[in-house]
């Protein structure tokens, strides 16, 4: 089983290495910028689109050029790697004009704005020191260890510093496990509250609630998509109320990705093994047919990445459980299915069976997992 992961360290560079980073990330912005221009100017002038593939073999020629002589100094790949980001954000745009949903046309890029440049391949790392071509051996301060296979390097600066960023991937043995009773756990993720949780062999209970600032800024997300939703078309208004909008969807992404690591973290700690509906079937059968719900999934989807990932980080069972199994429907106690209606808070059964709805679903999902690991 892989996962990635990403290390981020200071780097030491010594004056002529800071100027290589400049030439390189400038060189990235240029390309880019340079890339930009030819594919807007090819469309508008003679309604063609061009391929990164040609972008990639015109690079060739532009190093040919007297006056941009400069480019050969930077390493081939990291205006590749610029030239597969121009790339990805036209297809983004058009992908995002198909299916309805706002994403900009690609933007040029500005001097000093995120500068950064990245190598796919060709990195080494030896002690505090790190391999980069065409610049060299660079110091940088080693915090910790680096762990698994770089699939790609970064260079960025942030401020007035240099820092390395390694995506690593990494490969976990599947563990195994003696189940110890008390430390398994079922999630089952609602509405009324973000998660609710079945724990140990007792069924502990807890609810999980989307923190109070989390609440506050999903109100305000309602708000303005009803505003912006009354903006006239086109207007300057409706461009000032879909700004608003879209910042505020950042601030809440960066909010609930918090509040998920924690979560997630507390979770995966101290419990060995974790059932978990499974979120895309369960999306597909409701349809999104409110806002709140959207977001919901949305949220869910998230949440879900980023508990699989501190699972395999961790070492621990994670079972995704088919929802086909009626979780809600299904007597925890006896295994007898019975009607629920939607309102209905308690789940009762004829076995005696009288608990809270839905920590009688969570206990369904822990039970799956537990089962699926034996
Ligand atoms: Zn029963």
């Amino acid at each position: 089983m892989n996962f990635k992961k990403s290390f981020k360290y200071l780097l030491k560079p010594r004056k002529v290495e800071k100027t290589f980073f400049n030439q390189f990330s400038g060189g990235k912005r240029w390309i880019f910028n340079w890339g930009l221009d030819q594919r807007k100017e090819s469309w508008e002038n003679e309604k063609k689109r061009i391929s990164l593939f040609d972008q990639n073999n015109e690079l060739v020629y532009l190093k040919k050029r007297e006056d941009l002589a400069w480019l050969k100094n930077i390493h081939s790949q990291v205006l590749q790697q610029s030239l597969n980001d121009l790339d990805r954000a036209f297809v983004n745009f058009f992908n995002g004009l198909k299916k309805n949903i706002q994403i900009g046309y690609p933007k040029f890029k500005c001097k000093g704005e995120k500068d950064s440049f990245r190598y796919p391949q060709g990195v080494k790392v030896k002690e505090d020191k790190v391999w980069l071509p065409k610049i060299g051996w660079i110091k940088f301060k080693k915090t910790r260890e680096v762990e698994g296979v770089i699939k790609q390097t970064t260079i960025i600066k942030e401020r007035d510093n240099w820092y390395v960023v390694f995506s690593c991937e990494i490969e976990k043995e599947e563990p195994k496990v003696n189940i110890d009773p008390e430390k398994t756990l079922g999630i089952d993720l609602g509405l009324k509250y973000f998660a609710n949780l079945a724990i140990g062999k007792e069924n502990h209970f807890v609810t999980i609630e989307n923190p109070k600032y989390l609440k506050k800024a999903l109100k305000k997300l309602q708000f303005l998509s009803k505003e912006l939703s009354k903006k006239n078309k086109g207007g300057k208004n409706r461009y000032k109320a879909r700004k608003k909008l879209s910042n505020l969807h950042c601030y809440l992404k960066n909010l609930r990705l918090d509040f998920f690591h924690k979560l997630a973290l507390m979770i995966v700690k101290s419990h060995d093994i974790i059932g978990v509906e499974k979120m895309n079937i369960k999306a597909m059968m409701r349809g999104l047919k409110t806002l709140s719900r959207a977001i919901s999934d949305a949220a869910w989807g998230m949440f879900l990445s980023c508990l699989k990932n501190k699972a395999l980080e961790y070492g621990k069972n994670l079972y995704e459980v088919s929802s086909f199994l009626e979780s809600t429907r299904l007597c925890s106690n006896c295994g007898k299915k019975n009607e629920m209606k939607l309102g209905q808070s308690k789940y009762i059964c004829e076995c005696g069976q009288n608990i809270d709805r839905d920590l009688n679903a969570a206990i369904n999902i822990k039970n799956l997992a537990v089962g699926a690991s034996v």
